[in-house]
């Protein structure tokens, strides 16, 4: 039995019928940039979001980038992002104009540590960008209070946790917006990049919608410079089809943590990340931490068991950040993940027999090494 990092193609099979019809509509219709296609998505996806508006842009880091954009955030300002994410998240902050200022993590569950957070806001201070990194949400109540007494917006990267909660709460109830990325490996993943940026603010919406369609209020009227980041109705309509099976998607991936949880805890020198009480984690990758954990990998790989590593470098360490001399210690909880993490195969199609099977060649990997 080999057992995938992830599996998109067995998710395709199960929705083929639907989604190659969706597919033809849109071409039938000429349809391919904003248009109904993409209206509809953005409705639907805006109420699973339990936002007002959603407005559908090209990727991930667009969505990032036309929410600072649409907030004015620029030349001068700083934004503050986790050391521990991808790069897109600091990428976006730069596109902006603006400088990335690096957050470290809780080394509990990888997101953004709201002590180190309180000590690196400073007089340019504009933003934050808090990721709800893996699907487990940031400390929302905590942040959000001392971003406003600070005076700052709230960006939430929220591209790998559709459908996350806070104390029962949508993303929604916090922040500015929410930035979303249908990259095909996401929870809810298009055939192609795609993006979306929810929010309850009607002129920051109005903005952002108009900055990400060359600034345009009509065809050839346009009242500012934006730039070219649409949904693509391709994408929205697979993203259709699909959001209808996100709850259901993510109930399974709670059920295959709970095999990992249950089945990998107690282990000596293995370590798995905590869930907060309070959050509504959607487990977009299961991360476990353990010391020798290349020989750990290279045991699974054997035994038929992919796995990977989210990230083997935190941001502030690569090499496109070096300008800002950043060193180990400055990130101690970032490095110490960058050291230590694996991600486990995490699907909604991964069976239970198949969870319970990696399990075991964990298990037998700390028996043999003992
Ligand atoms: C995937 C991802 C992004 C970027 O999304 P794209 O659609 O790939 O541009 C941003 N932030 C995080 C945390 C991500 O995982």
């Amino acid at each position: 039995m080999y057992i995938p990092f992830a599996d998109l193609s067995s998710q395709y099979r199960s929705l083929q019928p639907e989604i190659d019809l969706a597919m033809k509509q849109v071409i039938e219709k000429c349809a391919f940039i904003n248009g109904p296609y993409a209206h509809k998505f953005e409705e639907e996806f805006a109420q699973f979001c339990a936002a007002d508006f959603c407005v559908g842009v090209g990727n991930g880091t667009d969505a990032l980038f036309v929410a600072l954009k649409g907030l004015g955030v620029g030349p001068g300002d700083e934004v503050l992002v986790p050391a521990m994410t991808f790069i897109a998240t600091a990428e976006a902050v730069s596109m902006a104009g603006a400088k990335p200022v690096f957050v470290d993590v809780d080394p509990e569950n990888g997101t953004m540590d709201v002590a180190d957070l309180r000590a690196k806001i400073s007089q340019a201070s504009k933003a934050v960008i808090p990721v709800h990194l893996y699907g487990h949400p940031a400390d929302m109540e905590a942040i959000e209070p001392l971003a406003r007494e600070n005076g700052l917006f709230i960006v939430q990267d929220a591209a790998q946790a559709h459908g996350a909660t806070v104390g029962g709460r949508s993303l929604s109830a916090f922040g500015d917006c929410a930035c979303y990325s249908f990259y095909p490996g996401k929870n809810l993943g298009a055939y192609g990049d795609a993006g979306a940026i929810v929010t309850g603010d009607a002129v920051l919406a109005e903005r952002m919608r108009k900055f990400a369609n060359h600034g345009r209020k009509d065809k050839y009227d346009h009242q500012f410079e934006g730039v070219n980041s649409r949904m693509d109705g391709l994408q929205a309509a697979v993203l259709s089809v699909k959001l209808k099976h996100l709850k259901d998607w993510t109930d399974r991936r709670r059920a295959v943590a709970a095999v990992y949880d249950r089945e990998l805890s107690g282990i000596e020198g293995f370590k798995l990340l905590k869930r907060r009480v309070w959050a509504g984690h959607v487990y977009h990758l299961y991360v476990v931490r353990c010391n020798d954990r290349e020989a750990l990998s290279d045991y699974l790989a054997e035994n038929g068991v992919a796995s990977g590593i989210h990230y083997p470098v935190a941001v502030p360490f690569m090499e496109a950040y070096e300008c800002y001399g950043h060193t180990h210690e400055d990130f101690p909880a970032a490095y110490a993940m960058q050291e230590s993490i694996l991600s486990l195969p995490m699907y909604a199609e991964l069976s239970e027999d198949s969870a319970l099977r990696v399990c075991e060649v964990v298990r037998g990997y700390f028996a043999g090494a003992e």
